[in-house]
C-alpha cells in the first residue's frame, strides 16, 4: 500500500481509504470487508452519523481489537443541530455507536456555504470543539464540503482547520472546491481527503458508452474505476481517496493500483485520454469551458466555470440532477453565483482563452436551470433565512 504524508495526523495515511457509507448486507460480510481492508494496509475509515447503521457496524468491528489500527473519521451533522446541546448529544451517541472514547478525525458534515459555518459558530462550535479536543475525545477537526470554490476558500480561511474532505474526480476537476481549492488547502498544510472519486459510480459502471470507448482504446487492462482512481493517485496534494468498496474484488483491484500509481506517474498522453473521456461524457451541445477561471472575477459574482460545468454535467445525467446541482452550488450558499446575475457587461469575454461567447452561453444556462423550480427553491431559502 502506498502511504502519503500527513504531518497533522502524526502518521502517514494510506492513499486508499475505506468509505463506510454502504456495506454489504449482514454484519459478517461488512466485517470481512473491513478486515480485508486492514490486511491490505488501508488505515483510514470514514463514516458519519447519518450513514444508516454504519457507525454501529464500524464500532462492532473496531471493538474486536482494531481500534488503534485505523484513523477513524466521523461527522457532525450540523444541519440537525439547533444548539450546542445537540453537538453533545450527537457526539456522545457517536462514541457509543463506535464503541470508542475518541475520534481521530471529526468533520463538520457537508458544509456548503460560509453562512452555514457562521450559524454553527454562533451555536458555539469553536468552544465546544476546543473542550472536546482538550478532553482527548477529538484529535483533529475538519469539514466536508459541497459548494462553490469561493465559498470553500472562505470557510477554509475562517477557522484553524486541520484537514478537509472534498469531492474530486477527473470529471469534476474544476467544479466545487476543484483542483484550485484543493491546492489552496494544501498550501495551508491540510491533508486532503477525497470523496466521490467515481462520482457515485457514474465514472465506473454507469460510464457513457462513448467514454467507455475512449478508455477501452487507451488501456483495455484497466477497469473504468481504476481509470478514475489513478487520476487521483497521480496528484501529489491528494492524501487519501475514499472508496466505498463492498466487494472483495474491488478491494483487490483498488489496492493493486494504489501500489502502482504515485504522484506524477501518468504521462501527458494518458492525461489527454481523460480530456477526451470528459468530452465524450459531456456529449454534443456541451460548453467548451476548461474551468481555467481566467474570466474571473465577475463584478456581479457569477461563478462562470461552475455554471458551465453544471450545465455540461446535466447533459450527461438528467435535467433533474443538473437542476439540483445548480441550485445547490450556485444559489443556496452565502452569496448567489448563478448565471442570472449576469448584466451582460462583457468584461469576462476578452479574458477567455477559449473565446467563448460567455454572455450568450450564460443565457442558455438560465433558460435551462432558472425556471419555476429554481424560483421556488430560492424563494423558500429566502423565507427560511428571514425566519432565522
Ligand atoms: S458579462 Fe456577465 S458574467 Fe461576464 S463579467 Fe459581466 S456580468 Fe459577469
Ligand atoms: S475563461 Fe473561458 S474557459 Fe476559462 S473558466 Fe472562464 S469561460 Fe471557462
Amino acid at each position: 500500500m502506498q502511504y502519503r504524508e500527513a504531518k497533522v495526523f502524526g502518521k502517514d495515511v494510506s492513499v486508499l481509504g475505506l468509505g463506510c457509507m454502504r456495506f454489504p448486507r449482514g454484519k459478517t460480510a461488512a466485517h470481512a470487508i473491513m478486515q480485508a481492508s486492514l490486511d491490505a494496509g488501508i488505515n483510514y475509515f470514514d463514516t458519519a452519523y447519518v450513514y444508516p447503521g454504519s457507525e454501529e457496524t464500524v464500532g462492532e468491528f473496531l471493538a474486536q481489537g482494531h481500534r488503534d489500527e485505523v484513523i477513524l473519521a466521523t461527522k457532525l451533522p450540523h444541519y440537525l443541530c439547533k444548539s450546542a446541546a445537540d453537538f453533545d448529544r450527537i457526539f456522545e451517541e457517536e462514541l457509543k455507536r463506535l464503541q470508542t472514547d475518541y475520534v481521530d478525525c471529526y468533520l463538520i458534515h457537508m458544509l456548503a456555504s460560509p453562512d452555514q459555518w457562521q450559524r454553527v459558530v454562533d451555536l458555539g462550535i469553536e468552544d465546544w470543539t476546543a473542550r472536546r479536543k482538550e478532553a482527548g475525545q477529538i484529535r483533529h477537526i475538519g469539514f466536508s464540503f459541497h459548494g462553490a470554490n469561493a465559498d470553500f476558500k472562505e470557510i477554509l480561511d475562517a477557522y484553524d482547520w486541520e484537514f478537509t474532505q472534498i469531492q474530486l474526480n477527473y470529471f469534476d476537476a474544476h467544479a466545487q472546491a476543484g483542483l484550485d481549492g484543493m491546492r489552496y488547502a494544501a498550501e495551508k498544510g491540510l491533508p486532503i481527503i477525497v470523496m466521490e472519486p467515481l462520482r457515485g459510480g457514474t465514472l465506473a459502471n454507469k460510464l457513457s458508452p462513448d467514454a467507455q470507448k475512449v478508455f477501452d482504446e487507451a488501456g483495455p487492462d484497466l477497469s473504468y474505476a481504476q481509470w478514475g482512481l489513478q487520476w487521483l493517485y497521480n496528484i501529489p496534494e491528494v492524501t487519501c481517496v475514499l472508496s466505498g468498496m463492498n466487494e472483495m474484488q474491488q478491494i483487490i483491484e483498488n489496492v493493486a493500483l494504489a501500489d502502482l500509481v504515485t504522484p506524477g506517474t501518468l504521462s501527458g498522453e494518458t492525461l489527454e485520454v481523460y480530456e477526451r473521456a470528459v468530452q465524450a461524457i459531456r456529449g454534443e451541445g456541451a460548453i467548451g469551458c476548461t474551468g481555467c477561471h481566467y474570466c474571473e472575477p465577475c463584478p456581479k459574482g457569477v461563478d462562470i466555470p461552475t455554471c458551465f460545468h453544471i450545465y455540461n454535467s446535466g447533459l450527461s445525467t438528467s435535467w433533474f440532477a443538473g437542476e439540483y446541482d445548480y441550485i445547490q452550488n450556485t444559489s443556496l450558499g452565502g452569496k448567489p453565483t448563478n448565471a442570472g446575475r449576469c448584466v451582460q457587461c462583457g468584461s469576462c469575454e476578452p479574458k477567455c482563452p477559449q473565446q467563448l461567447p460567455i454572455r450568450e452561453l450564460l443565457q442558455t444556462v438560465v433558460k435551462r436551470y432558472e425556471g419555476i423550480p429554481y424560483k421556488v427553491a430560492t424563494s423558500v431559502k429566502r423565507r427560511v433565512m428571514h425566519q432565522n
